[in-house]
C-alpha cells in the first residue's frame, strides 16, 4: 500500500482479496502497509487490484514460500523475547545445557552462561534421541525447573516440543519452543504452533534444503504465527570427521532469500567441543543474528551431549571473542 493510504483504503483491498478467495496476511511496516494475499492468482486480474485506491503495487511472489520470503517482507523481521531480539544489531546468544539434568545443574550453568552474557537460556526436557535407551528427558520436571532458572537468573527459555501434545506444557512454561531438526517437516507439529502467538525457534532438518526450511517458516507463519527463527544446525554431508557440516553459507543465503532472523548451532553443527568457538566465531562474521550453545560445568558426566558440550569458561572466553567480531561488523553482543 501507498505510504499515504488510509485505514480505509488497506481495509477496502483486504476484503476485496478475500472476497477473492484470497486468505490475507497484514504487516504493518514502520513506513507502509503490506498485505499478503496467499490463493490461487488465476482467479483473479491483477491490474484490478493495481487501480485501487492506495494501492502502491502489485508484485507477484514467484518463490514458493511466500510470508517468509524477502520480496514479500523487504524488511527485516525481528523476534523479541523478554530482554532478548533476534533480527536487530543485537547478536543474541542462546546457551545452555542440551538436557535439563537436575536443579543443581541447571542452576549452575544457567548462572555461568547469564554472566557470560546469553540472553536466552536453554534445556531439553523432551529429547530426540537416536536410540530409546539413551536418557530421554525431565520431561515436565524438567521444564518447571527451566521456568524457575529462567525466573531466577531473569532470562528467556526455549526447550523443544517434540509432539502435539506437548504444546500446551511448553507454552505454560517456556518462552520460545523449539522445533528440532528431525521434527523440521513434521507437517502436524508445524501446523499446530503454528497457530499460537509464541515465538519458535526452527532448526534446520539435517538434510534439509534451504528452500524446505522456508517452507517450513511458511506453515508456521501461514497458521498466523510470524514470530519465527531460523536455527542452520549442520547438515549431513560425506564428510564424518564432524557430526554434522555446519552450513555457513546457510546464513548469508538466507538473509537474502528471507526477511527472517537466522542464528547458528555450532554444537550440534559440529558436535565436537573444540570446533564449536571457530565455528560460533564464523557464524557471526557471516551475519548471523545469534547463537545457540551447549554449556555444561561437567561434561564428562551430562546425560546428553557431553563431547560437544563448552565448559563455562570456555563459554565466556567465547563471548569475549564474540564482542569484537560483533564490534567489527556494526553489531554488538
Ligand atoms: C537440541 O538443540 O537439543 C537438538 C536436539 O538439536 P537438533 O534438533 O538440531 O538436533
Ligand atoms: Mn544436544
Amino acid at each position: 500500500m501507498k505510504e499515504m493510504a488510509t485505514e480505509t483504503m488497506i481495509s477496502a483491498v483486504a476484503e476485496r482479496l478475500e472476497r477473492n478467495g484470497f486468505q490475507v496476511h497484514k504487516v504493518v511496516g514502520v513506513n507502509r502497509t503490506i498485505l499478503g494475499a496467499i490463493g490461487d492468482k488465476r482467479t483473479v486480474d491483477i491490474r484490478e487490484f493495481e487501480i485501487l485506491d492506495g494501492v502502491h503495487e502489485v508484485i507477484r511472489i514467484t518463490e514458493p514460500y511466500k510470508l517468509s520470503s524477502r520480496t514479500f517482507h523487504p524488511e527485516q523481521t525481528v523476534v523479541r523475547v523478554k530482554e532478548a531480539s533476534f533480527g536487530d544489531e543485537q547478536i543474541t546468544v542462546i546457551a545452555g545445557p542440551c538436557s535439563v539434568e537436575s536443579e543443581e545443574q541447571l542452576f549452575t550453568i544457567a548462572k555461568e552462561v547469564k554472566n557470560a552474557g546469553a540472553k536466552v537460556l536453554r534445556g531439553g526436557a523432551f529429547k530426540p534421541r537416536t536410540s530409546p535407551y539413551s536418557f530421554q528427558g525431565l520431561g515436565k520436571e524438567g521444564l518447571k525447573l527451566l521456568k524457575a532458572a529462567g525466573e531466577e537468573f531473569k532470562m528467556a527459555t526455549v526447550s523443544e516440543v517434540m509432539e502435539n501434545a506437548q504444546i500446551e506444557l511448553l507454552v505454560d512454561n517456556v518462552d520460545i519452543l523449539q522445533i528440532g531438526a528431525r521434527n523440521m517437516q513434521n507437517f502436524s507439529l508445524l501446523r499446530e504452533v503454528g497457530k499460537l502467538k509464541k515465538p519458535v525457534l526452527l532448526k534446520r532438518g539435517m538434510a534439509a534444503t534451504i528452500e524446505e526450511l522456508l517452507m517450513a517458516a511458511e506453515y508456521l507463519m501461514s497458521g498466523g504465527n510470524y514470530q519465527v527463527i531460523l536455527c542452520e544446525r549442520g547438515i549431513r554431508t560425506f564428510e564424518n570427521y564432524t557430526r554434522n557440516t555446519l552450513d555457513i553459507s546457510a546464513i548469508p543465503v538466507t538473509k537474502k532469500l528471507s526477511h527472517l532472523p537466522i542464528i547458528a548451532d555450532p554444537s550440534h553443527g559440529t558436535g565436537i567441543r573444540d570446533k564449536v568457538a571457530p565455528m560460533a566465531r564464523a557464524a557471526v562474521a557471516a551475519g548471523a543474528d545469534g547463537l545457540a550453545i551447549e554449556v555444561h560445568h561437567d561434561p564428562d558426566r551430562a546425560l546428553s551431549d557431553g563431547a560437544q558440550s563448552l565448559y563455562p569458561n570456555q563459554f565466556s572466553r567465547l563471548m569475549e571473542e564474540l564482542r569484537m567480531i560483533a564490534w567489527a561488523i556494526g553489531k554488538k553482543i
